[in-house]
């Protein structure tokens, strides 16, 4: 392929991918989001592996062929619930390739010093030394990428205890290693030929605890931001990546995806009343947890499916905050049948959505567009929390932090002042769970203990189910 219809391809590949950031923006159009994103990178994909100077075309394509079977089927048989999992080792998939990208760009003949052999085509000093400088930095963003996202996996995963693992001087552990890696990057760039691949393994074993315990040293409660912090991250040394093997399209394309992740990020800590920086630099600054949590006060009193669907009966508004655990049950289905069931009778239903719901940014209005609930009954927390007083009944359907008051009243609590849906302050509050056991963060919620509060065990689509046969009898 000749290089002006490259540049071409990959100039409507980047439009293509612009377009999708801003399509996936909205419920309305993100499907559109996901189309465009697909043809840019079917396109960006064609043109690099069609263009000048790339060789063995056959094994690549048949690479390519294996990996999307091998993705499809992967993709197919992920729940929703395990989405995150998915996205975070995905992650470690990119930081792992720039890793590579790095060493094999360093090791390439035709990246050495060459302006000597070849005055025309060699690579001059300035060009030598700014190549060293991408493969340094983009290994130690892989590297970092490329760890942290593995312990981010195992902790949505359960493998890795959710708890932040804070250990006393870890900030000054942190900054030394810094220090070496940059002492490190000074010897690397010194050596002659591929003298430096001793620094450079050093500097990767360091870069690769460093993202180990970045992620450690955050709490579960706080992963929605590691989340999209490893995106961005990942696009970051994506990008690196487009550096070492001179590839505009993929510089383009990784700082797309770092610069929207950190301002996923950013949006993110905003929603939970974190510092940014203390998230993205491992809990740096995090205050400690003040005293002892408090003791529940209370008692917890439950109903049965005839009487939550007497008390919906009565209702005149009604709001539903789903959680988690609605994403397990796949209660979603039912819940929009009951939805219409109320509506039909009258009654002022809807949903009060919460950034970090779930397990993934916007994974409650998936589920629900998935359901074809309609987007004008789908609220944001800050839209519906002032009418919380003047709702009638709340039915928190398989959440648990996002509803815990602890947020507000509690500073030992470790998600004191994440912001939450007031649910308590509804007339009536009814909390669909299976048992009495903590949210994601491990805090126990005192909006269990309330006097307004009611449980009602069980799984989430089997009582909605249930209460859907009372309200139709
Ligand atoms: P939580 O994880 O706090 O609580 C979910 C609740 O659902 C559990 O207490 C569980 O109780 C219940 N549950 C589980 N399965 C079922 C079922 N089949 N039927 C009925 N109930 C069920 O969820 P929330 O959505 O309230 O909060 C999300 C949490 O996850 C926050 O702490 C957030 O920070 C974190 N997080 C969010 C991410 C995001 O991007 N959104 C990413 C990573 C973490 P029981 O076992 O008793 O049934």
């Amino acid at each position: 392929m000749a290089i002006g219809i490259q540049t071409a391809a990959y100039l409507f590949a980047s439009i293509l991918f612009i377009l999708s950031l801003g399509s996936l923006s909205s419920q309305e159009s993100a499907k559109r989001g996901v189309f465009y994103g697909i043809i840019g990178m079917a396109i960006a994909i064609l043109a690099t592996v069609l263009g000048e100077g790339v060789a063995g075309q056959v094994y690549i394509i048949i690479a390519i062929a294996i990996a999307s079977v091998i993705g499809l089927l992967l993709a197919r048989k992920v729940e929703m619930t395990s989405m995150p999992q998915l996205v975070a080792i995905l992650h470690s998939f990119v930081g792992l390739a720039a890793v590579l990208v790095g060493f094999g760009s360093y090791l390439d003949p035709k990246t050495q010093l060459t302006i000597e052999i070849d005055p025309v085509n060699g690579l001059t000093h300035a060009e030598h030394m700014i190549h060293l400088v991408e493969v340094f930095i983009g290994i130690f963003i892989g590297a970092i990428t490329f760890t942290g996202s593995i312990i981010a996996w195992g902790k949505l995963e359960g493998k890795v205890r959710s708890k932040a693992l804070m250990y006393p001087g870890r900030h000054a552990v942190n900054i030394v290693l810094l220090i070496a890696c940059i002492v490190l990057g000074v010897l690397f760039a010194q050596q002659e030929g591929n003298g430096g691949l001793l620094y450079l393994g050093i500097m990767t074993a360091i870069a690769c605890f460093i993202g180990v315990m970045l992620v450690m040293a955050i709490g579960g409660g706080d992963m929605p931001v590691v989340v999209s912090m490893l995106n961005s991250y990942s696009g970051w040394a994506a990008s690196a990546a487009g550096f070492m093997l001179g590839n505009d399209l993929l510089i383009v394309t990784g700082a797309l995806v770092g610069s929207s992740g950190a301002i996923l990020s950013i949006h993110m800590c905003h929603a939970m009343n974190r510092s940014f920086f203390s998230v993205i630099l491992g809990g740096f600054g995090t205050p400690a947890a003040k005293g002892e949590a408090k003791a529940m006060e209370g008692e917890v009193t439950s109903l049965n499916h005839e009487e939550v669907a007497a008390l919906l009966k009565e209702a005149k508004s009604v709001v539903i905050v789903p959680g988690y655990g609605m994403a397990v049950a796949k209660a979603q289905y039912p819940i929009f049948k009951m939805v219409q069931v109320l509506r039909k009778a009258g009654k002022n239903v809807r949903f009060a959505i919460h950034p970090v719901a779930g397990r993934l940014p916007g994974h409650m209005n998936v589920l629900l567009a998935e359901a074809n609930v309609p987007y004008d009954i789908v609220l944001e927390m800050d839209e519906i929390n002032d009418d919380m007083p003047n709702t009638d009944v709340v039915m928190v359907i398989g959440a648990n932090d996002v509803v815990n008051p602890s947020a507000q009243d509690d500073p030992a609590s470790s998600i004191y002042g994440m912001p939450v849906i007031e649910a308590w302050k509804a007339e009536k509050v009814i909390i669909m769970k299976r048992s009495m056991s903590a949210g994601y963060s491990g805090e126990d919620n005192p909006l269990f203990y309330k006097p307004n509060s009611e449980m009602l065990y069980g799984d989430a689509k089997d009582s909605v189910e249930k209460i859907l046969g009372f309200l139709k009898a």
